[in-house]
């Protein structure tokens, strides 16, 4: 398997593209079917889905809109620690059904946290996309509906994903050679 070095340290294939290409349009198809008639909004989670996000709505075969939007976290001076803003939707979300495009679900914090800001927005539906998860993270329940692939608790990069601001343009998603 090939490998390489990111920064310190070294990494190997994981998914390979064919792979990675093969189950986004499979997602692609069965949101297609799921939601055709609902004319969505995608809700890419910048930066890491910002390729997921492409190649996903492009297997998207209805009319959809897409929309991006950031997470800008504070270390707070109090005891609540962490406080997630949310940057740049402007969108009237209200009784529109929202398809939440993410990277990585790990702890499902921040995902847990965009469901909350969503929720507020009053659209119909939400569903959520996520290239990957790590269920063995996971902290929090929730209904994930769209998931490309399920992997072990290890770091990775590539495809949107990065390890110090690099690696996002890798054509595979890589894993941390311990
Ligand atoms: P959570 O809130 O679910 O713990 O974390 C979600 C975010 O953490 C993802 O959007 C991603 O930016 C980052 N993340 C989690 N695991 C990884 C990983 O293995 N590699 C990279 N590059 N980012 C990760």
């Amino acid at each position: 398997m090939k490998t390489i070095q990111v920064r310190d340290k070294m990494f190997r294939v994981s998914i390979p593209e064919t792979e990675i290409k093969q189950r986004v349009a499979e997602l692609g198809a069965q949101i297609s079917e799921e939601l055709k008639g609902e004319k969505p909004i995608f809700i890419a989670i910048l930066n890491g889905s910002f390729i997921f996000a492409a190649d996903l709505i492009r297997c998207f075969e209805h009319e959809c809109e897409v929309e991006f939007i950031k997470f800008s976290s504070y270390e707070g001076t109090d005891t609540t620690g962490d406080v997630k803003q949310l940057i740049g939707l402007n969108k009237d979300l209200t009784g529109r059904t929202i398809v939440i495009v993410e990277d990585i679900v790990d702890t499902g914090l921040t995902m847990k946290a965009m469901l909350e800001m969503m929720k507020e927005k009053n659209p119909k539906n939400i569903k959520i996309a996520t290239l990957l998860m790590k269920p063995e993270k996971l902290q929090v329940a929730l209904n994930i509906d769209y998931c490309g692939f399920r992997i072990p608790n290890d770091f990775i990069l590539g495809y949107g994903l990065d390890y110090d601001g690099e690696a996002r343009n890798l054509k595979e998603i890589y894993t941390l050679v311990k």
